[in-house]
């Protein structure tokens, strides 16, 4: 009896210290709670880019997702300090990791933006993986594909429109600049 009543003092208190803990790391830590549902998502999301595109997942490492704010979100894709952007998530092949903002750009909503980036993203990570990424003529032409996906899986989950890339938005950042000059502000 004592000895049980002594094992509930010290298991209860801990029970009660972790569940105190979790609920800390909820609060603190959403990111990490939510990039572990996006994780999950991934094989089914690699499938529908397989369906649709010639690109194929090839049991190549998965990439790790991590959430970050605008700050870190433009810095990262910059590789400079830049506060604000409307840059919603990159993929560094160096690290194998896709960034994802933990907020909506103010062109795109709440609904299902994380899962929409990282559709994207995934196109990114399969280009890099099969070679595609090491052929095309400028790295802008690799947005092509990644933004016809992003806009199939938005339609076919039924997403709110915004989440689609804007058509003209989308024709200039898939461009190389060297064959478009004067949209780049370049003299040649
Ligand atoms: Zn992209």
């Amino acid at each position: 009896m004592v000895l049980s009543s002594m094992w509930c003092k010290r298991k209860c208190g801990d029970r009660k210290r972790i569940m105190r803990l979790i609920v800390a790391l909820l609060i603190l830590y959403p990111s990490v709670v939510f990039s572990h549902s996006l994780e999950k998502q991934m094989p089914n999301f690699l499938q529908f880019i397989e369906d649709n595109s010639l690109y194929e997942y090839k049991n190549t490492p998965l990439p790790e997702i991590i959430i970050v704010n605008e700050k870190d979100v433009c810095t990262g894709a910059y590789g400079k300090p830049v506060d604000t952007c409307d840059i919603a998530g990159y993929y560094n092949h160096d690290t194998n990791q896709i960034y994802i903002r933990n907020e909506p750009t103010q062109y795109m909503v709440q609904d299902r933006f994380q899962e929409v980036v990282l559709l994207h993203e995934l196109v990114h990570y399969l280009q890099y993986m099969d070679g595609t990424f090491e052929i095309v003529e400028c790295r802008q032409n690799l947005e092509i594909h990644a933004y016809n996906l992003q806009e199939l899986f938005v339609d076919s989950e039924g997403i709110d429109e915004q989440q689609k890339p804007d058509p003209l938005f989308a024709l200039i950042t898939s461009m190389c600049p060297n064959q478009h000059p004067l949209m780049f502000h370049t003299e040649q």
